[in-house]
């Protein structure tokens, strides 16, 4: 993946202040974006979060109801002015690929190009870039729903827009296929270096494939940041149970600190007495067989399951007052201790998240 995108650099796509309604639905609340040269940003959150809309204003295709549209500096949309889809520099590629049926791949890739000597040239170039040089005559039908996707990204690449939009483009796709076209398109964006921002609702594609993420909640963008950023760092527990699972606990911080069925969690940035909500990532959990008296926090095995790469142990935790809680831990590789089995739980800070409740 050679371009690296400059931080510093002006933005290639630039949303400021961008709302818009669909009569008394808020789709877009005020939302500032920019995507810089060879930059991913995947627009990720809950259906009817907004982020097609997005996607589509910045393109053209719903007309700019407040806000700015920018691409390489150029207004492009602005209240009062529209540049139509064809005239802004953009790629497009959509969940359902929209090739012309009638067209081969390559007229299909040949489509937005201007007339002239180079034309057949380029897209041949592209269709090699996504592997596809050797499906030049065929039609549409006649390919997998993997190699359509891989014509239309061609297609929206051919005339080297700066900005590229990509709407769920490979949902259509079925979880094996999926995997592999994601990352054979990473590759080929990032060698492309337009600046690019996907719409996704998947968290772990938008993790693989961008830069940085933007998630949205009711037409707002609630954290934008890296990966790690989301991941590790979530603003909100919304944010924190967008990205993977939790275990959800309650707690008031006394003397600085939450104790919870895991142990104690350090809240010194809260005042006291605050009610929080604390939330453990299954993964922020060390199991141990056998415990010791080290780590005085324990569970009873309920059930075990390899799940591939990690395992899933259900845990039963006493939570202080006679009762017990469920919790999912989850450990690398192979680890099914017996059922009714005792463990040992050591609890890891960094993956621990508390909030305010
Ligand atoms: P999904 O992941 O389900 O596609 P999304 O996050 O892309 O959702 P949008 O499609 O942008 O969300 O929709 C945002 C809001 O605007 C939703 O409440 C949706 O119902 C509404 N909406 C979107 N398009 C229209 C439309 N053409 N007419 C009326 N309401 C619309």
């Amino acid at each position: 993946m050679p371009v690296e995108f400059d931080p510093e650099a002006a933005p290639a796509l630039e949303l400021s202040r961008i709302a818009h309604r669909f009569g008394r639905v808020t789709a877009i609340d005020d939302v500032d974006l920019a995507v810089m040269p060879g930059e991913i940003v995947c627009l990720v959150g809950p259906s009817g979060c907004g982020k097609s809309t997005l996607l589509r204003v910045a393109a053209g295709l719903e007309e700019l109801q407040a806000g700015t549209v920018r691409i390489d500096g150029r207004v492009v949309a602005a209240p009062g002015m529209s540049l139509p889809p064809e005239r802004r520099g953009i790629g497009l590629v959509f969940q359902d690929y929209a090739l012309f049926p009638h067209l081969t791949v390559l007229d299909n890739v040949r489509f937005g190009l201007p007339p002239g000597n180079g034309q057949r040239a380029r897209a041949i170039e592209t269709l090699r870039q996504v592997g596809m040089e050797a499906f030049g005559d065929a039609y549409p039908h006649m390919l997998s729903g993997g190699q359509q996707q891989r014509v239309a990204l061609a297609r929206a690449l051919a005339p080297q827009p700066r900005v590229l939009l990509l709407d769920e483009p490979f949902s259509g796709l079925d979880t094996r296929l999926r995997g592999q076209v994601r990352d054979e398109t990473l590759h080929v964006l990032k060698r492309n270096g337009a600046a690019t921002m996907i719409v996704t609702h998947d968290p772990e594609e938008a993790m693989f494939l961008s830069d940085r993420i933007a998630l949205m909640r009711e037409g707002r963008i609630v954290q934008i940041g890296s990966p790690v950023d989301l991941y590790c760092r979530p603003v909100d527990a919304f944010a924190a149970s967008f990205f993977g699972e939790v275990n959800r606990l309650r707690g008031v911080v006394r003397e600085g600190r939450v104790d919870t069925p895991l142990g104690p969690v350090d809240a010194t940035h809260l005042p006291e007495g605050t009610s929080v909500e604390v939330l453990v990532r299954p993964e922020a959990m060390a199991l141990s067989l056998n415990p010791t008296g080290e780590a005085p926090i324990r569970g009873r095995v309920e059930a075990a399951r390899l799940l591939g790469r990690t395992s899933l142990v259900h845990l039963s935790v006493p939570n202080g007052d006679g009762a017990k809680i469920h919790i999912h831990a989850r450990m690398p590789g192979q680890f099914l201790p017996p059922e009714e089995s005792d463990v040992a739980i050591r609890l890891d800070p960094a993956q621990t998240f508390i909030f305010p409740d």
